[in-house]
């Protein structure tokens, strides 16, 4: 990538992440081609000035090629599948990929890349759809130390704390430490606000007290008063959490590290994936909790949780 002038950007994956994350990097004034597999985003960013691509082939041709996309076989595919970025790649091509991935498939994809002479981060985040479309993603990076730098400020235009992990699947392993937490924290929110709930409590009443002690955290802010209302779009999808807890779980057996909890809160969203619930927010964990209590979790009177 040319150090003196501004990069040409590729983005591939316009859902509900890449598409406000392009809109971003498109305002900040990266000339930007997109792809997707679905039209209306593509539409909708080449009608605000991005040059839509007919494959990530055609993507190849920018300086960075940046990925947003469900799983490793997706990125696999569009990076090394026919009509893919390494059938046009040039050596000195960086690819970011910013979707969650397993470790080890990131540097399976890296190693590859790099045989070719193209450099990879894996640069996943946290903080949402909110968070996407604010530019106030987290962003936890692996790879070549070096290409970070110089990818810096595409970061710097998506997230608000970029943070360098270490070599390449360092980023993807801070990640899966992330998945572990926001997991099981809206497994025990589920808890506690079923117990509240056919305890007779307003659950918004909770809700609010809760919010001002020891247990406030981003889910009982950001995700329960949705709940309340019976909000259940996604945001997160819930096969997306069941797969970064499967991704959590390869790497705690390779590193030899037993997880009893996670593995019971994984079980939970097997649940929901079962139930034909998949598409669903990771929050509406709570109707597994729901059917198992035999209650359903809502706001008093309609005046709370709005
Ligand atoms: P999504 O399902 O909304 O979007 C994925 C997009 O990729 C879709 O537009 C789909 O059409 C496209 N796609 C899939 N396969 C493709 C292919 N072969 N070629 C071209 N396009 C293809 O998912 P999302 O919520 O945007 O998540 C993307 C990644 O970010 C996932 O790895 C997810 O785990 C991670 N993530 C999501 C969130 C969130 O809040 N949604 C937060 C942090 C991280």
């Amino acid at each position: 990538m040319p150090s003196d002038e501004t990069p040409r950007l590729g983005f591939i994956g316009l859902g509900l992440m890449g598409r406000p994350m392009a809109h971003n990097l498109l305002k900040a004034g990266f000339p930007l081609t997109v792809y997707s597999r679905s039209p209306a985003p593509v539409e909708e960013l080449a009608a605000a000035g991005a040059h839509a691509a007919r494959s990530p082939r055609e993507v190849a041709a920018a300086d960075v090629v940046i990925t947003m996309l469900p799983d490793a076989p997706d990125v696999e595919a569009v990076l090394f599948g026919p009509n893919g970025v390494m059938e046009a790649a040039r050596p000195g091509l960086i690819v970011i990929d910013m979707s969650t991935v397993s470790p080890v498939a990131t540097r399976r994809m890296a190693a590859r890349l790099g045989e070719a002479g193209v450099a990879m981060l894996d640069a996943p985040v946290s903080g949402g759809t909110v968070g996407a479309e604010a530019g106030m993603l987290s962003i936890m990076v692996g790879g070549d130390e070096a290409t970070f730098e110089r990818c810096r400020p595409i970061f710097e235009t998506l997230g608000k704390r970029i943070t360098y992990m270490g070599p390449s699947g360092a980023g993807q392993l801070t990640k899966a430490c992330n998945q572990i937490m926001t997991a099981g924290i809206y497994a025990v929110m589920s808890e506690a606000l079923v117990l509240a709930a056919k305890g007779g409590l307003d659950p918004a009443k909770v809700v609010e007290v809760l919010s001002s002690g020891a247990a406030r955290c981003w889910a009982l802010e950001v995700r329960a008063p949705k709940l309340l209302r019976r909000d259940l779009a996604p945001g997160f999808k819930a096969s997306l959490q069941y797969k970064d807890l499967n991704i959590v779980a390869e790497a705690a057996r390779a590193l030899g590290v037993p997880m009893p909890v996670t593995g019971v809160v994984r079980e939970l969203y097997h649940a929901m994936i079962v139930a034909g619930d998949g598409d669903l927010d990771n929050s509406a964990l709570i109707t597994v909790l729901e059917r198992l209590a035999g209650t359903e979790v809502r706001a008093q009177g309609g005046s709370h949780g709005a």
